[in-house]
């Protein structure tokens, strides 16, 4: 069965930066295998266009450029927030979570989420990075098609891929 719209797909990869030498990214070989549903935006378009057609047993190996992964590193991405912004309801800062490299989830008045990075802990402000980690690198995907299928119509409806005793509520 070739790759195509609303089937899922099983792969190992492995990601580097630029080519298969650059520097390591990540990896599912030794853990288990990426499994999607192709062509209903669970992955990048231009991820699954290197895919299509593929079939079981195929290899694979193709580079993506910035502009069409997580896109480039954008300096008006990292932001200075006033400290107060972090005050809990009683006024208190809890500046261990605040150091570089830590992760923070912040909101918008409307609510939307955005995920950003502690780059520097200033005392009356804390610097986050709300860029995408993969934004403007070149990522190198090199792995093999291990298995294609049809998604069942629970799958499609869902919206993700299920195995053997999934069960929902
Ligand atoms: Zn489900």
């Amino acid at each position: 069965m070739n790759i195509q719209k609303n089937h899922v797909v099983t792969l190992h990869y492995k990601l580097t930066e630029d080519t298969a030498e650059g520097e390591f990214i990540e990896e599912t070989y030794g853990d288990d295998p990426l499994e999607f549903i192709f062509g209903v935006g669970m992955m990048l378009p231009s991820f699954e266009e290197h895919l299509e057609d593929k079939l079981a047993g195929d290899s694979f190996a193709f580079t993506l450029e910035p502009e069409d992964a997580y896109g480039l590193y954008e300096d008006q991405a990292v932001v200075e927030i006033p400290i107060g912004s972090f005050a809990d309801e009683t006024g208190n800062i809890d500046r261990s979570k605040l150091i570089p490299g830590s992760p923070l989830e912040m909101n918008d008045h409307e609510g939307r989420v955005y995920h950003g990075v502690v780059q520097e802990a200033k005392i009356e402000a804390i610097v986050v990075d709300f860029n995408h980690p993969m934004s403007g690198r070149t990522l190198h995907f090199k792995g093999e098609i291990l298995a294609v299928r049809d998604a069942t119509p629970s799958e499609l409806d869902h919206g993700h891929v299920h195995h053997g005793g999934h069960d929902h509520h």
